[in-house]
């Protein structure tokens, strides 16, 4: 499943990145071109423009028009229409900067390149082949987690109706 994301969702094309899904975004790119990458490369566009889902419906694109106020619940109806699975695999996460998968690298590797505190503190991390970001799960890890139980319990109230 390949997605596109609008301008307006930089913050969930994060969290489908990490959850391990292949999202193209940029808030530069116009309607126009949202609508000829998604049919091009055919990614299922994402957006909370009513009148870009209907553009893009009409060509014949496959657009899901993003309900919900919090992130946790975009996540759940992301996670009921397309089956999506609320837990973070760093196996198959991919980096938000970039959309590329991470890779795990030794401690020893990113000694120079991360805070001394977070050296000390952590044993595991990945790295983006591509544009070198280093990720560990550190104490955001706390709320990343949060988010997801939430956005599980919303996905189970959906479930329900
Ligand atoms: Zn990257």
């Amino acid at each position: 499943m390949k997605f596109i994301a609008d301008g307006m969702l930089g913050k969930l094309t994060r969290w489908l990145c990490m959850l391990g899904h292949n999202v193209k975004y940029s808030n530069k790119m116009d309607d126009a071109q949202l609508i000829m990458i998604a049919k091009k490369e055919r990614r299922t566009l994402l957006t909370r423009d009513l009148e870009l889902y209907q553009q893009a419906v009409a060509r014949g694109v496959n657009a899901f028009y993003l309900e919900g106020k919090t992130e946790a619940d975009r996540l759940a109806h992301l996670a009921k229409r397309f089956t999506i699975k609320l837990d973070i695999d760093m196996v198959t996460s991919r980096c938000t900067r970039c959309n590329t998968r991470v890779k795990p690298i030794s401690k020893e590797k990113v000694v120079d390149r991360i805070e001394k505190s977070t050296f000390s503190h952590y044993n595991e991390f990945w790295e983006c082949t591509k544009c070198g970001q280093i990720y560990w799960q550190g104490a955001h890890w706390t709320k990343i987690r949060k988010t997801l139980e939430t956005a599980k319990e919303n996905l189970d109230h959906l479930n329900k109706k």
